[in-house]
């Protein structure tokens, strides 16, 4: 094994840890949009989109609770439950924006990106980000 992959491999592991971290924080910050069971999993690079994102659901439709917001094939996937009614077009709207710009937001930093494999993992991520995991 090369030293280029195993250095790709330890920041892919620091990588999934923080992303665990945000994640947890973001649920934890949101306590009435993910209920006892609503789950986010998503990279670190997307914490601050989410989080804009999760604050948004809450004032547009604040009876709709969030089953899971994960990524999926490179980009960001929500899925909702509604309990009395159908969400707010307003959280439609912002729904939508947000999956439609994923694809163009680094999963792992933030910054403008592409979407990209390593293996048979499909990741959204820089030029960065892709040189150093080793994505292409
Ligand atoms: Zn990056």
């Amino acid at each position: 094994m090369s030293e280029r992959v195993t250095k790709g491999d330890a920041i892919l592991a620091h990588y999934h840890h923080a992303s665990r971290s945000a994640c947890g924080i973001i649920m934890e910050s949101f306590p009435d949009l993910f209920g006892d069971d609503g789950d986010v999993s998503v990279g670190i690079g997307w914490a601050g989109p989410v989080s804009t994102l999760c604050a948004a659901l809450q004032v547009y439709s604040p009876e709709i609770q969030v089953s899971q917001i994960k990524t999926k094939f490179g980009s960001l996937r929500i899925y909702y439950a509604p309990r009395t009614k159908l969400p707010e077009p307003e959280m439609l709207t912002a729904i939508r924006e947000f999956e439609s710009i994923s694809h163009e937001i680094c999963e792992l930093c933030g910054a403008n990106a592409k979407t990209r494999r390593r293996n048979m993992w499909v990741v959204t991520c820089c030029d960065v980000c892709a040189d150093t995991i080793g994505a292409t």
